[in-house]
């Protein structure tokens, strides 16, 4: 058996002692006395009876040995500026803002509504926040206004952090004119604002209201604010789904859990280590922001990077620039960002000494084998897909590079992480598909392990039923992926299940033909959509955007790709594959955080109306779809 497989099974026969050995890498203040609680499933609780502090576990346990070491790299290129955090000067910060929280009246249970950009005053905050046992609910900087306030509704925070503004591309975005509309919509009213202000955009303040960190800082330069030990159970943020599929989902995450998982999967996934450098460039309004740009990486020990800016400005080499300066040992990113540089000179990637990176992890999306290749060739680095859900906070399925370095399959992000019963199952019948390369739903066996999502904040219901109901009478947790497990036990990510397409009785994942497009050298992105077809059920129909647009201005040299495209999925699927049409585009709809929004695509094919659009990042990507179709 492989170290690996040891590993796994050891994880799923005996999870009590399993956890309780990854617990110790955590410090407590009170002891666990029982690891796993699942009395009332779906509902599970880890480490009952334990007490902890997130924030002690990220800062101050590490102060004893570290204290001068960098904990937060705070690079900022719409800026120019770059300010390094030791241990010593982020615990003095955090109490500094915990106290002026305290100030404003925030208490124990509390939530705090952070929309920041990408600085260092929002680590502050959201490290604040967990210190006096406070909730936050960190939403992307640069929502729009109706975004936001559904967020501070659903939230009811008694504060809001946030700032004059952000950047992108040198620009500048003010933040203030949308809190401000956001809190005018929002029947919840919060209390009290603090502002951090760059000098970005104007910043009018609501008297009585707003505060300026700049004075509250002043104020509490000297505070010492000391961990407020909570339930291992106690709820240390809420987080909002992408919203790729309908109306995000605000996931409630423990406290104990979470910081038991993230710190085993620094070990065990990443292979990371203390003193080392950890760079995600993720933001902290999504999961991977939470749990690998802030709490994992400071729970190990590890200096991390935030990065404000874009990937590439000043040019396609920022990145490897950073990794070389600061000898950056794990990165974390996306395929959209990888699909971002490959448009870019290739030669970026050589131009820096990468010699301290170990891998290059990547999440949020498939992973296509051209991407894949493209970077492996630049890096000469292992590149490790990984799949999991804002819902299950780290890992479901990848390479444990910490345990084993197994090879990777391109296409495929790896095998079942240690305490996830990853099953396949029917999606018709919810029968457990235990033969390989059979296509089915992924599906984890209750109780998930530490560091998955509580229930859905304030609606355990909804959390049972858009979760648990999928395979009747039976309580299954549906990722709502669709996949097929090969004979190594390495799993393929085929699309959602929401993108699976029936045409004339054979079914199709959108991710495969997607992946068939792709592989013809003109073509640098694409979007596949099942459309309703009164003969075939559906067919399927694609949107690419071209790396070469020069020879595509007339209708003829259109045609002409569009045939090759359809050969190409011929030759790979099947004539049943093939998409009805094949059109152009600049730029196709994505979510703030960079996933296709395949269903507003297909809504718009259909003459359907597109839903709720607010996490859409730039509409004129499906207005252009839109005209497409009437055309
Ligand atoms: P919503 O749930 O609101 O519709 P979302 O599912 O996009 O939005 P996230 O939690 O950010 O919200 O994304 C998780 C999803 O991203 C997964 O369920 C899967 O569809 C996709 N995903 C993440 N990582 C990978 C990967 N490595 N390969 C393939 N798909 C991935
Ligand atoms: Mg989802």
């Amino acid at each position: 058996m492989s170290r690996y497989t040891d590993f796994y099974q050891r994880s799923l026969s005996d999870p009590d002692a399993f956890w309780s050995e990854q617990a110790k890498l955590v410090d407590w203040n009170t002891q666990p006395d029982q690891i796993c609680d699942n009395s009332n499933p779906p509902f599970s609780r880890w480490f009952v009876g334990g007490k902890l502090n997130l924030c002690h576990n990220a800062i101050d346990r590490h102060l004893p040995a570290r204290s001068d070491q960098p904990a937060l790299i705070a690079v900022s290129t719409e800026t120019d500026t770059e300010q390094v955090y030791s241990f010593a000067q982020l615990h003095r910060e955090v109490q500094r803002m915990a106290a002026s929280f305290r100030a404003l009246g925030v208490k124990k249970g509390d939530r705090i509504l952070i929309y920041m950009p990408m600085v260092a005053e929002a680590a502050f905050a959201m490290l604040a926040c967990v210190r006096i046992g406070a909730i936050h609910s960190v939403v992307f900087g640069g929502f729009a206004a109706g975004s936001l306030a559904s967020r501070i509704e659903d939230a009811a925070p008694v504060l809001v952090v946030s700032a004059d503004g952000g950047s992108r591309g040198g620009k500048a975005v003010a933040y203030k004119p949308l809190l401000d509309e956001a809190m005018r919509l929002s029947r919840h009213k919060p209390e009290a604002v603090l502002l951090i202000d760059r000098g970005l955009a104007p910043l009018p303040l609501v008297a009585g209201r707003d505060h300026l960190w700049r004075d509250l800082r002043k104020e509490h330069l000297d505070a010492q604010v000391p961990c407020e030990w909570v339930d291992s159970t106690h709820p240390s943020y809420t987080l909002y789904t992408s919203g790729t599929t309908g109306k995000p989902k605000g996931v409630q995450r423990d406290t104990g859990g979470y910081c038991v998982a993230l710190a085993a999967s620094m070990q065990h996934i990443f292979d990371a280590h203390p003193g080392e450098t950890y760079f995600a460039t993720s933001d902290i309004g999504w999961v991977v922001g939470h749990s690998y740009i802030i709490y994992g990486p400071l729970i190990a020990g590890m200096a991390t990077i935030m990065y404000e800016g874009l990937p590439i400005r000043p040019d396609g080499g920022i990145w490897w620039q950073l990794v070389e300066k600061y000898k950056v040992t794990v990165m974390f990113s996306a395929p959209t960002a990888i699909r971002v540089l490959k448009k870019q000179d290739a030669a970026y990637l050589k131009a820096y000494d990468l010699s301290s990176l170990r891998a290059l992890f990547l999440a949020g999306e498939p992973l296509d084998e051209p991407t894949a290749q493209w970077i492996s060739d630049g890096l000469g680095k292992p590149i490790i897909d990984n799949y999991w859900q804002t819902e299950t906070g780290w890992p479901i399925l990848t390479i444990c590079n910490g345990v084993e370095k197994a090879p990777s399959k391109f296409g495929s992000p790896g095998k079942a992480v240690y305490g996830y019963k990853v099953k396949l199952l029917d999606d018709q019948t919810g029968e457990e598909l235990a033969e390989p390369n059979q296509k089915g739903v992924v599906a984890i066996e209750g109780p998930l392990p530490p560091g998955c999502m509580q229930t859905v904040w304030r609606d355990d219901e909804r959390f049972v039923n858009t979760y648990w109901k999928s395979v009747p009478g039976k309580l299954v947790y549906s990722t709502f992926d669709w996949g097929v497990r090969d004979a190594d036990g390495y799993f393929y990510i085929l699309g959602r299940t929401d993108d699976v397409i029936n045409v004339a009785g054979h079914r199709l994942g959108t991710r495969e033909i997607e992946e068939s497009i792709a592989a013809h050298p003109n073509i640098a992105e694409v979007a596949v959509v099942g459309v309703a077809d009164q003969l075939k059920g559906q067919v399927a129909m694609a949107f690419a955007v071209v790396k070469d647009s020069a020879g595509l201005t007339d209708e003829a040299k259109r045609l002409k790709l569009e045939g090759e495209v359809m050969q190409l999925v011929d030759r790979d699927l099947g004539a049943v594959a093939r998409p009805a049409r094949v059109r152009f585009v600049h730029l196709l709809p994505k979510t703030r955080s960079g996933k296709l929004l395949r269903r507003a695509i297909q809504a718009v094919c259909e003459g359907r109306d597109p839903g709720d659009l607010t996490t859409m990042d730039d509409p004129s990507a499906l207005q252009q779809i839109r005209d497409l179709m009437k055309a």
